[in-house]
């Protein structure tokens, strides 16, 4: 059985190996548009901050993938699906037939359209290349602005300034990181990556970039212009759904797919970032590698059945603890807060009918798998006392 996966990231890598692994007699494809060997996209905020290099994050060597049976082919975009003929057609024009076809075409990071976007010197923040293109501009030094403050901008922004730029972080909301955190705790972590000399400039809106031949500024919508000659874009992902909308697959804001990963094409499946399953989208590497499983699962005939749990957040900051996971809203849930000024930690867990549904933790984050397990686990919290320290303390106490 010919499998070809389209896309090398997590997701379509683990799918790949693994139906090499269970499927008789599969013969696997692997194809990457990018120019590299598939690497720990989670892990680019290391190579950023030069606390590793880009050996470090390749996760399968050729011939690694060779032996576990899957032939990787890097560089190779497909342009079109024709479902009819079960054949994909590759950018340069090479026809490629499949018996079973996985799309794992992950997300694209999303360009404001602003006036000056295109110019030179303006990047996102999402794979390799982009990373490179920052560090050489980084190696310049000067001013560096970072449009958008959420998980991936403050990685970013930190990882610019280690390697010695002046950094702001320009972000449309009134404290960073707002989807994981609330307001006290953005408000702590500001505060301590202001120490490290990270200016923040919030709530503000960018409505141009500003430059001839190449980014020099970033003007706001209150008229100031930030000098900039690197300006990242860190304002959301998109999935990259286009290849199976035109063939025709049912496709929302993901492609969509059912509790076994199979899209509405009995012979194609997809996982990872590229997907939507009752009517959600995924945006870590946790739930695209289970994804992937159950994807290589199906197609080896067995029985295999998707089943999300809550999403947990970490910002990957060296010195920073942050962590947050499930509801974190006050407005639907009751709040419990522990603040410790001296040693700036805070954790605030939410309750609805006496059941965690969500927690931020800030500057400890050793309890962050007590209350992943029990928002996972939706029981009744009998002990408030010991719901609030967290279970190394009791630990300890015990
Ligand atoms: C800097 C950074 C830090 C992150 N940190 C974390 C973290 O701490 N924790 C976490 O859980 N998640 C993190 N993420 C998110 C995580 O990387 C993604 O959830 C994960 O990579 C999704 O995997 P995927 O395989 O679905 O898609 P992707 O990793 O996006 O891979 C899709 C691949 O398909 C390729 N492709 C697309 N279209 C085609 C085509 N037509 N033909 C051939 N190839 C194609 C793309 O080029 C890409 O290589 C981070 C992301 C970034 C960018």
């Amino acid at each position: 059985m010919k499998v070809l996966v389209v896309g090398a990231g997590p997701a379509g890598t683990r799918c790949a190996v693994r139906a090499a692994q269970r499927v008789p007699r599969a013969e696997v494809t692997l194809l990457s548009a990018e120019l590299a060997l598939p690497y720990d996209r989670v892990a680019l905020s290391k190579l950023l901050a030069g606390e590793a290099e880009v050996a470090d994050l390749i996760t399968h060597p050729v011939a690694e993938l060779a032996t576990l049976g899957v032939t990787f082919r890097a560089g190779v975009a497909v342009a079109a699906l024709d479902r009819a003929a079960r054949v994909v057609t590759t950018q340069k024009g090479e026809c490629l037939p499949y018996d079973r076809l996985v799309l794992a075409t992950g997300s694209s990071a999303v360009r404001l359209p602003l006036p000056g976007a295109e110019l030179p010197g303006v990047l996102a923040y999402r794979d390799l290349g982009d990373v490179r293109a920052m560090l050489r501009l980084a190696a310049q030094g000067g001013h560096a602005v970072v449009i958008g403050g959420g998980l991936l901008g403050l990685e970013a922004a930190t990882g610019l300034a280690a390697r010695g730029m002046k950094v702001t972080v320009v972000h449309a909301m009134g404290w960073p990181m707002d989807r994981q955190l609330d307001p006290e705790a953005g408000g702590l972590l500001s505060t301590r990556l202001g120490r490290r000399g990270i200016r923040f400039i919030m709530p503000a809106a960018t409505v141009a970039l500003e430059g001839e031949r190449h980014v020099q500024g970033v003007r706001l919508d209150d008229g100031r212009l930030l000098p900039a000659s690197l300006v990242v874009m860190s304002v959301g992902i998109r999935p990259n759904v286009a290849l199976a909308r035109d063939a025709g697959l049912e496709v929302a804001r993901g492609v969509v797919v059912d509790d076994a990963m199979r899209s509405s094409d009995a012979a194609i499946y997809a996982v990872g970032e590229c997907t939507e399953h009752q009517g959600r989208l995924i945006g870590l590497v946790k739930p695209a590698l289970e994804q992937a499983e159950v994807a290589a699962a199906a197609l080896a005939g067995e029985a295999a059945c998707w089943q999300p749990v809550p999403d947990s957040a970490a910002l990957k900051v060296s010195g920073t603890a942050v962590w947050s996971a499930g509801e974190i809203s006050a407005e639907t849930a009751e709040a419990i807060i522990l603040r410790d000024e001296d040693a700036e930690e805070y954790r605030r867990l939410f309750l609805r009918d006496g059941r965690l549904v969500g927690a931020v933790l800030y500057g400890d984050t050793a309890d962050a798998g007590y209350y992943m397990r029990l928002i996972a686990e939706q029981r009744v919290v009998e002990s408030r006392a010991e719901l609030v320290l967290g279970s190394s303390f009791m630990d300890a106490a015990a």
